[in-house]
């Protein structure tokens, strides 16, 4: 019997990267493919990641790298369905709900909305994690269970299988340990890999940007917008980004539970002015990006159909949408230290925070609790007294508290007359 040849070696293209050249179609096909398969060690892959992290690659190798990941797998198609599909993407924030109310409130308006989403990790919440503080809520569906409920509800929320962009799990694990998640390259790939092979024909991004976001200099979050839009096109997905803003947590709730609460507000005609705006915006953008004229997602909201939605999507996918969300056994209420107007709420703080008082892991597999969180009682540009209640922490152990307050130090400033420096919501927007 004989062994099958390699047509290249790792060496040779780590060589290549570190030496500042271009990495070939062909080579780049072989090390993601062979990665996958086990033939190339995460040693040599390290390697690779940091040379790329340090000397970067230009379009054609992103676009490449982008296909081999998304070839490593299956692509999910949907063409069965009577509705056009059109999906969003965040790059996730601190309280950024806005999937829970949206992927409903599209699919109320006609869509078909596929999303595959993930757990949180670090600062961040996972969609996943919230969701599943419903009781009986299923996160896993097989492929024809997902396709059930998209064509009965118009929306799944769920988690990827094993089968989408396995190159991706391997290479995002490994990025974790080595210091090379923060590359555009490589961040831009491993997004846009999962979404073209979800199979959506329209997607929108929301880039995240200021202190509570994964990219905190806008520049950079648009370079990355830029990066995954030319991604898109490349696939043939209708695709358009937003920059929006994450210096100041969105709503007035973070943690699983507390922001399934808030959601259903929004679905129910209320909730916080911005949540309810930027779910409308971007409604109306992957309506837009996807082609689809007719109800006004403001309506929507208003009149029921979205809350209908909602109500169909959770109990397909084994929810009661009537039970009551989970609480956290201990409170403790923080109040404001001085009276004025609050001028900035420092997002990152308070995802920590609300990390810390148990809603997000420190490590793959941990289990999170529902019940924990934070809830604000103001936000910037509101006026507050000294002894009123800013925020209450939420968490089942109260040995959480004093590092959960210790994260919190500095988050809040509280000027007598003074003005809100934060960004606008919308910080810039890229179309395809
Ligand atoms: N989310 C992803 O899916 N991949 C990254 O690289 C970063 C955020």
């Amino acid at each position: 019997m004989s062994a099958t040849v390699e047509p290249f070696t790792a060496v040779e293209i780590i060589a290549a990267k570190r030496d500042h050249h271009e990495i070939s179609d062909a080579h780049i096909d072989w090390i993601v493919s062979a990665y996958t398969r086990g033939l190339v060690a995460d040693e040599q892959m390290s390697a690779l990641l940091m040379a790329i992290l340090l000397n970067g690659m230009n379009a054609r190798e992103i676009s490449r790298w982008t296909n081999a990941m998304i070839n490593s797998g299956e692509r999910m198609n949907w063409s069965q369905l009577d509705r056009k599909t059109v999906d969003k993407h965040s790059t996730g924030g601190v309280g950024d709900k806005i999937t829970l109310p949206l992927a409903p409130l599209v699919a109320a308006c006609g869509g078909a909305v596929p999303q595959l989403s993930g757990r949180g990790l670090g600062h961040t919440g996972g969609t996943l994690d919230k969701l599943e503080s419903i009781p009986g809520w299923r996160a896993s569906l097989s492929n024809e269970e997902m396709l059930k409920v998209l064509q009965d509800t118009g929306a799944v929320i769920c988690a990827a299988g094993a089968g989408l962009a396995p190159a991706d799990k391997k290479l995002y694990a490994l990025r974790d340990v080595t210091a090379t998640v923060e590359a555009i390259p490589l961040i831009a790939s491993s997004i846009m890999s999962k979404k073209i092979a979800e199979g959506t024909s329209a997607l929108v991004l929301d880039v995240k940007t200021g202190s509570g976001a994964f990219m905190s200099d806008p520049k950079k979050a648009a370079e990355l917008a830029r990066t995954m839009v030319q991604l898109g096109k490349d696939a043939g997905v209708h695709t358009r980004a937003l920059v929006t803003a994450m210096d100041v947590p969105l709503g007035l709730t973070a943690g699983n539970a507390l922001e399934v609460r808030e959601s259903v507000e929004v679905l129910a005609g209320g909730g916080p002015a911005d949540v309810v705006e930027l779910t409308i915006l971007l409604a109306r953008e992957m309506l837009d990006a996807a082609g689809i004229v007719g109800k006004d997602p403001e309506v929507a909201l208003q009149d029921g159909s979205a809350m209908d939605h909602w109500r169909r999507m959770i109990r397909a996918q084994s929810g009661d949408p009537d039970a009551p969300l989970p609480t956290a056994r201990e409170r403790e209420v923080i109040t404001a230290q001085a009276s004025g107007t609050i001028t900035t709420m420092d997002a990152m703080k308070v995802g920590v925070s609300v990390w810390r008082l148990g809603a997000g892991r420190t490590q793959q597999g941990e289990k999170v609790q529902a019940g924990a969180g934070i809830e604000l009682h103001a936000k910037p540009g509101d006026y507050i007294r000294a002894g009123s209640p800013l925020m209450t922490l939420h968490t089942d152990e109260p040995a959480r508290f004093a590092r959960a307050i210790e994260a919190l130090t500095g988050a809040v400033t509280i000027v007598e007359g003074g003005t809100v420096q934060r960004l606008p919501l919308v910080v810039e927007k890229i179309l395809g």
